[in-house]
């Protein structure tokens, strides 16, 4: 079985080697560049009459530096190269150098070139990771998530990462899918800007197993910029101008995958549109009676703040105030689940002033007179006395709102004078 809590630290792990770049360490966006070939590797070549040798080591190199020169312009990026000369470094070098630096993006920059003699092969194209490299991927994946996880001091916040359980190496096989992912947005932008900026050919964006991609520990991608043994190609990327215009098509690319990278992991919260308060407020009217209900009488079936009113002999119920409709229908909901079938939302605007009458409080009902000496008359002495159907009610005080009755309440009852019921005289 598998638990959702394993699904929870999944999602946590995924978040974590996502973001981690960004949250934790802060650290720039950096790029590994790879000028591919170099040194005694010339890569592609073809001789032509009018500009000589075309030598791929030579193109690629042109275009990484013009690359990086605009990316280092931006302080948000750092650029590593793997070559800044006319140099060799070996494969395993540059991916090692890639993962060493724990890079976010990782570009390399070929030049193509068609076995036939005939040279129509036309074009760019970028490559990435192969569909059957999983497996090598991952292997390097857990290599270098050991390395991450051991020396952040995340550790204390992921301290029960292990590279071999099961959960962990999901959460890697996510990631690896992720990264392939990326690396297909990548260079769909860079064959995009080839395409509709610079009116170069396309040949698409193509998965392959080459080992710069298989080894990477992050999102990669292989650009084939043209083929040397296509005249037009060749008298193009040799160019300065050429280059210019590769390495700015690559440029904007990066641009606009860094900001979607950002956006994925700021993850903005979708915006809640925040509920506005309503003009009036609104109280749950439970029920309306001629029983007087003390506050934990059975009958109000266990709800706290209810504020009875008496209007026209009767006590009306309510329950809750509050001036959100989302409230309002919560506390209805409360009333009905309490047993209350009948319990209606009443609208109250508020301090509103009485048309005719007022306010006042009932401070008790009862067939005997109050006793003179007693704690409510010594609190209240001058209280209106009325006699109705052999019942003596006891009220006080006039108020021209309900918000000012229920303060007088609230008063009253912190002398001592508990259960006082707001009463509406209409006269
Ligand atoms: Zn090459």
């Amino acid at each position: 079985m598998t638990s959702p809590l394993f699904y929870k630290k999944i999602f946590l792990l995924l978040t974590f080697i996502i973001g981690c770049n960004f949250f934790f360490s802060q650290k720039k966006f950096t790029i590994v560049l790879d000028a591919g070939h170099g040194g005694s590797d010339i890569g592609a070549n073809r001789y032509y009459s009018d500009i000589g040798t075309v030598m791929e080591k030579n193109v690629t190199l042109g275009i990484v530096l013009k690359l990086g020169r605009m990316l280092e312009k931006n302080k948000d990026y750092k650029v590593i190269y793997t070559r800044k000369i006319d140099e060799y470094p070996s494969l395993t070098y540059r991916t090692d150098l890639a993962n060493r630096s724990k890079a976010d993006l990782f570009i390399s920059v070929h030049v193509n070139s068609s076995p036939s003699k005939s040279a129509t092969a036309q074009g760019t194209e970028t490559f990435v990771q192969g569909p059957n490299q999983n497996k090598t991927n991952l292997d390097v994946a857990k290599a270098e998530n050991d390395v991450i996880f051991l020396d952040e001091k995340d550790k204390e916040n992921f301290a029960s990462y292990n590279p071999s359980s099961p959960e962990s190496l999901i959460a890697l096989k996510i990631q690896q899918s992720k990264y392939l992912e990326a690396s297909l947005i990548i260079g769909g932008l860079v064959e995009d800007n080839f395409v509709k900026k610079d009116k170069r050919l396309s040949r698409g964006v193509k998965q392959e197993n080459l080992h710069v991609l298989r080894m990477n520990a992050m999102p990669s991608i292989l650009i084939e910029t043209g083929f040397v043994n296509n005249y037009d190609d060749a008298h193009y990327i040799s160019t300065e101008e050429g280059q210019q215009a590769i390495a700015e098509s690559i440029f904007n690319a990066i641009i606009s995958y860094k900001k979607m990278v950002d956006r994925n992991v700021k993850e903005p919260e979708p915006e809640k549109p925040v509920e506005q308060p309503l003009k009036n407020d609104f109280r749950i009217l439970l029920m309306s009676t001629p029983n007087k209900y003390n506050e934990n009488d059975p009958a109000l079936k266990g709800l706290k703040y209810i504020l009875p009113i008496k209007e026209n002999g009767a006590y009306k119920y309510y329950y809750g105030t509050t001036n959100y409709a989302s409230v309002r229908d919560t506390n209805l909901k409360t009333a009905k689940d309490a047993g209350f079938r009948n319990a209606m939302a009443i609208s109250f605007m508020p301090n509103q002033t009485l048309g005719v009458g007022y306010y006042t409080l009932e401070i008790y009902a009862g067939k005997d007179k109050l006793d003179s000496k007693s704690t409510v008359m010594k609190i209240l002495p001058n209280m209106t006395r009325n006699k109705e159907n052999g019942i003596f009610y006891y009220t006080s005080g006039q108020y021209r709102t309900l918000e000012d009755a229920i303060k007088a309440q609230k008063e009253l009852e912190n002398k001592g004078v508990t259960n006082a019921i707001i009463e509406k005289k209409l006269k």
